[in-house]
């Protein structure tokens, strides 16, 4: 966001490549929705002219093996959604049991945390506000640790500890949520498990970030033009997911992913429609309102009202200073740093100076 550019990207692309041309290594490139939809660009084709199997097919060709994020983002929702269900249970239902208690200590309204520069803009900014926002890690740092965990034992059958994860990303803030000293799960999990040794080093849930510009070098230093793939026709485990996730690449969408979970559950039945237009997208003013009727099990209803806010700059510290006095009007909360969300992050391929921006709802559009 530095408006002069002072502050240089730091770039992986080095020792990805090096990685890459390592056969004791195995690479596993994790690429976020908001990429899909912007790669083509760097190769001079229009936004959204790829298609996922292409850029699949292009990243098996680099070497890499694929860990969609889009299934860490299905996980995500689980995680999240069953967060926003229970708050529902303690705080709306009034329900009590040992299963509950610890919604009690996180009150409404809910916020989202899958954006890493919104979190650590409250740690340093609104504390006070940290049991309010999701406990949920983003989909980059749960596909990390599956990757090394389940993906390396029970799919591809290698090392855990030859596996290098690759978080292949719209965002810059991506590069410092990765480096965050707690992201350590995979090497606690197979050491308390007894499938490493126990002196084995310390090694990250994600080992490096690649922003879309940095992917596009990648492919470049390989010769590779994702744009003359061809489309792969298999689909394999790690990269099967939902449109429910591919929609985390806009804003409203992790909050729209996030109701319809909550819809299915408390109300036991899909809901008239999986697309929740109301939440969606970007707005001139930054905040996003709608309200949202979710029917229970009884035959009643509840309210939840929401607000997406894209940009922390606009309007984010009214909203968050509403909730901290006590006068905020809504439920649930999702806050994207970048105008109109990951569509528009800060890796994302540069447009000429005088261009607007990518459509926010291109991924809505797109055939995944
Ligand atoms: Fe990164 Fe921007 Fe997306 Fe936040 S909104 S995760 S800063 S690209």
């Amino acid at each position: 966001n530095c408006p002069f550019g002072a502050i240089e990207q730091m770039s992986f692309v080095d020792e990805v490549m090096g990685k890459l041309n390592d056969p004791k290594v195995v690479v596993v490139g994790i690429p976020a929705p908001a990429v899909r939809v912007a790669i083509a660009e760097e190769f001079g084709a229009p936004p959204g002219t790829l298609t996922v199997k292409k850029l699949h097919s292009a990243m098996k060709k680099a070497g890499f093996k694929v860990y969609e994020n889009n299934l860490a983002a299905d996980q995500t929702i689980l995680e999240e959604g069953g967060e926003i269900v229970g708050k529902i249970r303690y705080w709306v239902l009034g329900e009590r049991s040992k299963e509950l208690e610890e919604f009690g200590k996180h009150p409404f309204p809910h916020f989202t945390s899958c954006c890493p520069a919104w979190v650590r803009y409250a740690e340093i900014n609104y504390a006070a506000l940290l049991p309010h926002i999701s406990g949920a890690r983003s989909p980059m740092l749960m596909a990390g640790p599956s990757a090394k965990t389940w993906a390396a034992l029970n799919i591809w059958k290698v090392d855990p500890v030859k596996v290098y994860t690759v978080g292949i990303m719209p965002c810059t803030a991506k590069i410092f949520e990765a480096s965050r000293p707690e992201f350590h799960a995979a090497w606690k999990f197979l050491r308390e498990k007894k499938i490493i040794p126990d002196n084995t080093p310390k090694f990250p849930d994600i080992d490096a970030v690649l922003t879309t510009r940095d992917l596009a070098e990648v492919f470049r230093r390989k010769g590779i033009n994702p744009l003359e793939m061809p489309e792969e026709a298999e689909e394999k485990i790690t990269e099967m997911y939902t449109g429910g996730a591919t929609i985390f690449g806009n804003s409203g969408g992790v909050m729209e992913a996030a109701l319809r979970y909550a819809y299915q559950v408390v109300s036991g039945k899909n809901p008239p429609s999986w697309d929740i237009y109301a939440v969606r997208g970007y707005t001139k003013y930054g905040v996003k309102e709608a309200t949202i009727t979710l029917p229970l099990k009884d035959g009643k209803t509840i309210t939840v009202r929401t607000a997406t806010v894209n940009g922390i700059k606009n309007h984010l510290d009214k909203v968050v200073k509403d909730v901290l006095s006590g006068q905020s009007p809504y439920d649930i909360i999702e806050v994207m740093n970048c105008p109109g969300g990951c569509i528009n992050g800060g890796g994302q391929p540069v447009q000429p100076m005088g261009t607007s921006w990518i459509d926010p709802l291109l991924p809505l559009r797109l055939k995944v």
